[in-house]
């Protein structure tokens, strides 16, 4: 029989509960710290912005949490997702390592993300919330979120970095068509918005100013809380979807992954698909598999950040975390991969990569959409630049296996397709892409302007 191009899962096999590391994990992270006392957050400081249901997540050590069955409904529309096995780009490199991806493209936004904003929706609505607020850097996690509220009913007010507010109109076009309200940010809806526009009216904006607007927003009304798309506990949580339903697709096929690769922006994709795997190196089944988390070297947290606690947003409103970060203060390079430019990056991630059970590189985006144009000549699948992170570190690997005849089982998870990243793929067509160095200065003014923690 011929080797399969993809392996398909029933939608009865969707999972029926999420995966929660913390339960496996020998150490915990340092707890998030209240902005305004830098105490220990208890669960009642998140009451004001997010739903019970999900301030229970965030701070739960339960192994397994249920996935309510109005919520599997949903995911049905797309889930469970393919795991490709990727033998065009196996042939195209000569690599002896079977490449194996999980295809996050295929949801109605197009990516991983609405597996949490459908679950936040879900939760938000249950309490009585009308309206939900959040920011969104590549307009991914605003497309997310308006399609989730739009399923149970809510409103959606997103603040779109400005950057990609200007790159990328068809996201925000996605957006009001799913009945969401859309500010470019910084925007004139919050006085923090005002604030940063005061003091320049120019700034591209960063997924930092985004979150601080849209906390504002839902701190300051009462039927709206705070939705975020990526870095906190319940959102790698609901996640897991992806790693629980990978697992099951390899289990079918009798293979196990040496090394799993994934992109970073705040951590979720990348946790979501490897933490059901890292599970089992944390309780010594797979002490071998190797994971590798991907980032831009123009906003390279995992790479070149401290691990300090410092402020989730840059208004220094939201939890104060324990991260590897750049400064809550710094404005990343306007790299295409949009979703890719934030400070920080997830506590329970940055906790794996401090304690050394997973790694991390950083990459050139030229690097990064050569590495694209392969992949779409090869797999058909145009992939957006985020995603493309992990598909260039792939391609190394695969032929690193080549030049030392090595076999071996690769994982990624291709987090989402590019179709609306076109412009950027034209730029880098054209020859026009440009390469931004790490900003070693910028980084070290912002480190300057981290919270002093007794
Ligand atoms: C948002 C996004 C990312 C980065 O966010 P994470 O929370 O790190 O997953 C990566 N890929 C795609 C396609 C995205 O939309």
């Amino acid at each position: 029989m011929s080797i399969k191009a993809k392996i398909l899962l029933d939608e009865e096999e969707i999972p029926k509960a999420w995966y929660n590391i913390q339960a496996d994990m020998p150490a915990l992270p340092e707890p998030p710290l209240n902005p305004m006392t830098k105490e220990p957050v208890k669960p009642e400081d998140f009451v004001p912005i997010f739903p019970m249901g999900i301030v229970r997540q965030e701070v739960s050590t339960e192994r397994w949490i249920p996935i309510p069955e109005e919520v599997r409904e949903v995911y049905r529309l797309w889930r469970p997702t393919p795991l490709y096995r990727a033998k065009r780009l196996e042939e195209k490199l000569k690599t002896p390592a079977r490449i194996y991806y999980k295809w996050e493209g295929v949801s109605p936004p197009g990516s991983h993300k609405p597996n949490t904003a459908v679950a936040q929706a879900y939760y938000n609505m249950k309490e009585g919330i009308e309206r939900l607020a959040t920011e969104t850097g590549a307009g991914q996690w605003g497309s997310a979120l308006a399609f989730g509220c739009m399923v149970f009913g809510l409103k959606c007010t997103v603040y779109m970095v400005a950057a990609s507010y200007d790159q990328k109109p068809y996201r925000r076009i996605m957006m009001e068509t799913w009945n969401a309200e859309v500010y470019r940010s910084p925007s004139r809806n919050t006085q923090f918005g005002k604030n940063v526009l005061g003091d320049d009216p120019n700034t591209s904006g960063s997924l930092g100013i985004a979150i601080s607007e849209a906390v504002e927003d839902a701190a300051t009304h009462d039927d709206a809380h705070y939705s975020i798309g990526s870095v906190l506990n319940h959102v790698i949580l609901h996640q897991t979807v992806v790693g629980l339903e990978a697992k099951q697709a390899f289990e079918q096929i009798g293979e196990y992954p040496d090394v799993i690769y994934g992109n970073v922006g705040g951590g979720s994709n990348f946790s979501g698909a490897c933490f059901p795997f890292v599970g089992d190196k944390l309780t010594g089944k797979r002490p071998d598999l190797k994971v590798v988390a991907c980032e831009p070297m123009a906003c390279p947290s995992l790479t070149k950040g401290l691990y300090l606690y410092d402020y989730g947003d840059c208004a220094g409103m939201a939890p104060i975390l324990k991260m590897y970060t750049l400064g809550h203060t710094f404005i990343p390079p306007p790299i295409h991969a949009g979703g890719l430019r934030y400070h920080g990056d997830a506590p329970l991630l940055c906790k794996l990569v401090k304690d050394g059970w997973m790694e991390a590189v950083a990459y050139h985006q030229t690097d990064v959409f050569r590495a694209a144009k392969l992949f779409a000549e090869a797999e058909g699948h145009i992939i957006a630049p985020e995603s493309a992170h992990e598909v260039k570190a792939v391609i190394d690997e695969a032929l690193n296996c080549k030049e030392e005849g090595r076999e071996e089982v690769i994982f990624f998870n291709n987090s989402g397709h590019g179709h609306f990243d076109l412009g950027a793929y034209d730029a880098f067509l054209q020859g026009k892409l440009v390469d931004y160095e790490y900003p070693v200065e910028l980084v070290k003014q912002a480190l300057a302007n981290l919270p002093k923690i007794p």
